[in-house]
């Protein structure tokens, strides 16, 4: 049985956390895109965890943790995060890095620099941890892939031709240092060595452990309106954030994925440029940030402040859509218990014109909120564990939300922890 856990939104929906969960009933669980430009924060009995490239999963000694193909594998941020993990005494995770996941160069991450740099005002708000360039490069044929490490000759003739290409652009576009041959080489030979001990056929092993009828749950990053293909396009991430992309980034039918849980936050945020409609300011938005999440709406790859706003109910049905959602999480409920009403976006005016269908990004760019304001429930949910104990408002809030999304809230998350989660509905 396959689960994917992903987000409807922009990211930092808290899927981390309902990974975490799952996971104690899991078997393995799957990074199938991605890179480490976005984070996830975990709060378990070991501590408080940023992961950027490690599944949320390898904190169980039960689990195995796997490195899909789709992966933006960055190798010393890998293996960093291992040791970081290990040395904070949580035992050694089992991982298996697929032979055909691709690695992020030195020199992606540059470019990502040099570009956002050379943009200037118009720079995406890239975390710059070379993600564009690594899958600029993967479709233009011109990647790594794990398994080239091991291949010493075509190694080296490969370094050779791509550094023809990429040191033209270095001197004459961006007037940089060029790469030298040698230097990366012996980077990439660095790479083998650290990674060896971790590699494999991923895809023949989730094929294995579909037949054995194990529990895979794959983890998805960002959220639907992130996504190259169905989001906000250009202001989105560079490998599909949707669940359907978890078959091809982890290798396996796509028949499998039997349940897609869509991770959604009660309030909005987003990091990096683009529209938002929902978008608050000022003390509003500056309360909202520090009271969310656990410890305050900081992004946990660049500590950024995130953009706040209120809960986006024409963005969230859409996200769910695209994510072919079977159950809803509904997380970080608590945080809205300090106010008195709550308003809720549920449609977009867009020339005149109010909508509840999510747009193209043109008309994106002038849609003006449509709001409806609920009543709070002014009190502190956490340690609730029953949908009826919750205040009335706050069941209220949640079954608006649902109706006006049209899929089933089946979770509710009432706090970071592990175990701060209401069931409702969730069949495992
Ligand atoms: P992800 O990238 O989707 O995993 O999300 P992040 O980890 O960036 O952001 C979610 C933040 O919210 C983290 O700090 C979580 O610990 C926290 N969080 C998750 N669920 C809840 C919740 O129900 N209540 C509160 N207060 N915080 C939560």
């Amino acid at each position: 049985m396959v689960k994917a856990v992903v987000g409807a939104n922009w990211g930092d929906e808290g899927k981390g956390k309902i990974t975490d969960m799952l996971g104690e009933t899991s078997d393995i669980i799957v990074r199938f895109q991605g890179g480490a430009n976005a984070g996830h924060t975990i709060i378990n009995d070991y501590g408080k965890f940023a992961l950027h490239t490690l599944p949320s999963g390898v904190f169980y000694s039960h689990t195995t943790s796997v490195i899909g193909n789709g992966v933006a594998l960055n190798i010393p941020v890998l293996c960093k995060e291992i040791e970081s993990i290990v040395s904070q005494g949580v035992p050694k995770p089992k991982i298996l890095v697929s032979d055909r996941a691709q690695i992020v160069m030195p020199y992606h991450i540059l470019f990502d620099q040099y570009e956002e740099e050379r943009l200037g005002k118009e720079s995406f708000g890239s975390t710059k941890s070379g993600i564009a360039p690594f899958y600029s490069d993967k479709y233009a044929k011109i990647g790594f892939q794990v398994n080239e490490l091991f291949e010493d000759e075509t190694l080296k003739h490969k370094i050779h031709k791509v550094c023809e290409k990429k040191n033209v652009l270095l001197e004459h576009l961006y007037h940089k240092p060029v790469i030298d041959e040698e230097e990366l080489y012996n980077t990439l030979v660095e790479y083998r060595e650290m990674i060896a001990p971790y590699v494999g056929d991923v895809s023949l092993f989730l094929h294995e452990a579909i037949k054995e009828g194990k529990k895979i749950l794959l983890e998805g990053q960002l959220g639907s309106l992130k996504d190259p293909d169905h989001g906000i396009y250009p202001m989105v991430t560079s490998s599909s954030t949707l669940a359907g992309y978890g078959a091809i980034g982890a290798g396996i039918p796509p028949y499998e994925i039997q349940k897609i849980v869509t991770v959604v936050k009660a309030y909005s945020s987003a990091v990096g440029a683009g529209a938002f409609v929902s978008e608050i300011f000022g003390d509003e938005a500056d309360e909202l940030r520090r009271r969310g999440g656990d410890g305050g709406e900081f992004g946990a790859t660049t500590g950024r402040p995130r953009r706040m706003g209120w809960f986006d109910a024409v963005a969230t049905k859409y996200g769910c859509r695209m994510q072919g959602t079977t159950d809803v999480a509904f997380t970080v409920l608590d945080v809205l218990g300090y106010l008195d009403e709550i308003p809720v976006c549920v449609g977009y005016e867009i020339d005149g014109e109010v909508t509840t269908d999510f747009p193209t990004t043109g008309k994106l760019e002038k849609a003006k909120p449509v709001y409806e304001v609920l009543p709070g429930w002014k009190s502190d949910i956490r340690g609730i564990t029953k949908y009826e104990d919750l205040p009335e408002n706050c069941r209220k809030y949640i079954e608006f939300i649902e109706e006006k999304i049209g899929y089933p809230i089946t979770l509710v998350s009432n706090g970071p922890g592990r175990h701060e989660i209401i069931n409702r509905g969730f069949e495992d």
